[in-house]
């Protein structure tokens, strides 16, 4: 089977991680989770700084990040910076607020751009985030771009943050995810867009098995 790489974009909560990370293990690719990156890098400013201002310039230290990921045989995404497993940390509530200044910039972009093609030398895998198929990949052998309803995504993201033992404000995660669409469009590189030949999935009325076999369907007929 040759190497492929497949792109899958859409806003947050649209179930792109979960889905993703199925249609791997069913298929055998591996799952690389984009957006870990750009928390981890949140993680790690917050740990300097304790917050991210509006004056954010990347630095040498970033640079010099040994950010890694692993996708294990069960499906699971374990992320770590410099030795330390973040997988858990970079889930926190303070992350989404702070991460937005940090993936607007463009040093910050590039750096993790240049991870992302270098881990995808290696092997076939299914890559999730925002600008997967419109700046990462453009030549992805195959770009998805998932999509629901905010309510939908709010009601995702709820239930994910309650599956962890967090408790927290439905409005304020609604609040959150319509002002993290915002950003994640708004941005002036990388910003969150529907590529002309990305397959579009509305998942507002889909549950999760119906997702995942619609792209497996489309992954093995591109294998
Ligand atoms: O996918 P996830 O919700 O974990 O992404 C968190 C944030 O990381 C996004 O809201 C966006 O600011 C940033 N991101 C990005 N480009 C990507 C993936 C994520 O800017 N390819």
């Amino acid at each position: 089977m040759r190497k492929i790489v497949v792109a899958v974009d859409g806003p947050a909560g649209s179930g792109k991680s979960s889905v993703s990370r199925r249609v791997a293990v069913d298929l055998g690719l591996t799952y690389i989770d984009s957006g870990a990156i750009y928390r981890s890098i949140t993680w790690h400013v917050l740990q300097r700084d304790g917050s991210v201002t509006q004056d954010f310039s990347f630095t040498d230290d970033i640079g010099r990040l040994d950010i890694t990921q692993r996708f294990t045989p069960d499906g699971v995404s374990l992320t770590s910076v410099d030795g330390t497993d973040v997988t858990v940390l970079i889930r926190d509530e303070l992350i989404a607020r702070n991460i937005g200044i940090i993936s607007d910039n463009r040093d910050v972009r590039n750096f993790v751009n240049g991870l992302l093609r270098k881990w995808a030398g290696v092997k076939s895998l299914i890559m999730d985030g925002r600008d997967i198929g419109s700046v990462v990949f453009p030549d992805a052998d195959l770009k998805i771009y998932l999509d629901a309803s905010p309510a939908v995504r709010t009601e995702r993201r709820v239930k994910e943050y309650k599956e962890l033992g967090k408790n927290v404000d439905e409005n304020l995660i609604k609040k959150q995810i319509i002002q993290r669409d915002e950003q994640d469009k708004r941005r002036p590189f990388g910003a969150l867009v529907r590529a002309d030949d990305a397959v579009y999935i509305d998942t507002s009325h889909m549950n999760m098995e119906q997702v995942i076999e619609r792209i497996k369907g489309l992954v093995v007929k591109i294998r």
